[in-house]
């Protein structure tokens, strides 16, 4: 019958870590066409690690306590790494007027100094000029400024999660196309593209953008499913014909709004979903 083969889906979904939200998401999995990826978290473990550190007429070790005391107000994967690379903080100090501006960063006052620290494109915003050289790395970067005075930067790497490589793969066999959307910038951005076969890939996108970039997608005609841990990305989750949430480290927005849940962080499950769709339409029809 045709109820029993959905709870059927829907049950071995879940054997397998994978929360559909109804039964009529394992039906739109099997007529996906478009597979739009989240950078951070999604494709990249979300497990940033600092790796330079660049000072400019301040102390190393004071720009990043700098930094570290203001990235405790965010819980951006960003935040983390360099709040770790900092060692112990001093309780005393705290930032006031703490404002996080999506895909960009941080800024806030310390006693009477204020700080940023963010991309290019948070320093661009607030008219502090920064060494060129910056903007091509093919690293994500914080740049930093002390007073609309740009003091340095620190660059963080993350790295690929161990199966994205055979996820594209198969999603291609499948004749399923690959898409990235991400805030970071772009340089990074094609570098994970290029070692991942992706079929198009967009950097430098703040959350209101990938909404246009998926619309775009959508109103091409194609069927699409879009995958993120959420941070920044309910309303694209939304938006796709299939929301598709890490649960690992996704962010609660993100699970509440998603159709499907994939409770690890393994994003080769989506192909599993997509097979399992299949498999249920199999026996429902
Ligand atoms: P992604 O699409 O890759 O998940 P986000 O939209 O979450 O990226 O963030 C985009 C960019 O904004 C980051 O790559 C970073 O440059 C900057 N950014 C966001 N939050 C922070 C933060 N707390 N500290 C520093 N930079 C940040
Ligand atoms: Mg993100």
């Amino acid at each position: 019958s045709i109820p029993l083969g959905y709870f059927g889906g829907i049950g071995l979904a879940s054997r397998n870590g994978i929360l559909f939200k109804g039964g009529n998401f394992l039906d739109v999995m099997t007529k996906i066409d478009t597979v739009v990826m989240d950078k951070t978290g999604t494709l990249t473990k979300g497990v940033f690690k600092v790796q330079e550190v660049v000072a400019v007429n301040i102390d190393k070790e004071e720009l990043v306590k700098l930094v570290a005391l203001l990235e405790r107000n965010s819980t951006h994967p960003i935040a983390q790494a360099i709040i770790d690379s900092a060692g112990t903080l001093v309780e005393e100090e705290k930032y006031t007027a703490v404002e996080e501006i999506a895909g960009h960063g941080l800024k806030g006052n310390l006693g009477t100094k204020v700080v940023l620290a963010g991309n290019s494109r948070l320093l661009k915003k607030y008219g502090v000029p920064y060494p060129p050289e910056v903007d091509v790395t093919g690293s994500t970067v914080v740049l930093v400024a002390i007073d609309e005075r740009y003091v340095g930067y620190i660059t963080i790497a993350d790295e690929l999660k161990e199966d994205v490589v055979a996820t594209v793969k198969q999603l291609h066999a499948l004749r399923i196309k690959t898409v990235m959307l991400s805030g970071d910038k772009q340089t990074v951005v094609d570098e994970v593209a290029k070692k991942l076969g992706i079929t198009a890939a967009f950097g430098g996108l703040l959350p209101e953008d990938k909404v246009t970039a998926l619309t775009r997608l959508k109103n091409e005609g194609r069927q699409v499913a879009f995958v993120g841990d959420g941070i920044n990305d309910a309303p694209v989750l939304a938006l796709a014909d299939v929301g598709i949430a890490m649960g690992g480290l996704g962010s609660d927005a993100a699970i509440e709004t998603a159709d499907i849940v994939i409770q690890n962080d393994q994003v080769l499950k989506i192909v599993t979903a997509i097979k399992i769709g299949k498999l249920t339409r199999n026996i429902v029809w």
